[in-house]
């Protein structure tokens, strides 16, 4: 895998974050504004129902629900404590590349953490409707 093609390192930069919120319904006189929410790691990731879902490019962590009045770094802090970007005491462009490499690799770890996670809940869905079909023709046997 090559971890340090543009598609894997896009999304450390501040400006390839602020550009995807465009649409982000916080703009004046409040906290999360795009450049605080992409300064925090985050980016806009709106779905139909949702256009306030951003999430941390780099632990995938996912959060909607924003008000004026929410800090983004400190809810990225408090929601995902285990995020290596938000804790970072440098900025990306000062790392070296051991550092740089050493951070894609804990990145990648949340992607195939989040990926296993939602292999499992789909399995466990599909799961849980074959029981139900098992128990209805079983019920119908009797
Ligand atoms: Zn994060």
């Amino acid at each position: 895998m090559d971890l340090v093609n543009e598609d894997e390192t896009k999304m450390y930069f501040y400006e390839n974050r602020l550009k995807t919120f465009e649409g982000w319904p916080f703009d004046e006189d409040c906290k999360c504004t795009p450049e605080n929410m992409a300064k925090a790691g985050f980016v806009h990731t709106p779905s139909e129902n949702s256009p306030d879902i951003a999430m941390c490019f780099f632990c995938l962590k996912e959060l909607e629900g924003w008000e004026p009045e929410d800090d983004p770094e400190q809810e990225h802090k408090s929601h995902s404590p285990s995020c290596h970007f938000i804790s970072l005491k440098k900025k990306v462009e000062e790392l070296n590349v051991e550092e740089f490499l050493k951070l894609q690799k804990e990145r990648h770890k949340f992607i195939i953490i989040k990926s296993c996670n939602q292999a499992i809940t789909k399995f466990e869905d599909a799961a849980k409707l074959r029981r139900t079909e098992i128990l209805k023709t079983a019920m119908e046997e009797e």
